[in-house]
């Protein structure tokens, strides 16, 4: 794979994340961590798609 193939491929996961984020919006769970509930931060600082708070994301096995 090359280099501009990696990059679309990672701008693709990045979508399927975005949209997955707006479906959460649409449900009332945006913002809040999938495994705790807590709210999330991270969403603060710059990472919009993220699902796991911090603590969660580190314990988590998924990513
Ligand atoms: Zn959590």
């Amino acid at each position: 794979m090359d280099d501009a193939t990696r990059e679309l491929d990672e701008l693709s996961g990045t979508l399927d994340a975005v949209e997955a984020a707006m479906a959460r919006l649409d449900d009332g769970t945006y913002g809040r961590c999938e495994e705790c509930g807590e709210p999330l931060k991270e969403l603060l600082a710059g990472a919009p798609a993220a699902v796991h708070c911090g603590r969660c994301a580190q314990t988590s096995t998924d990513t």
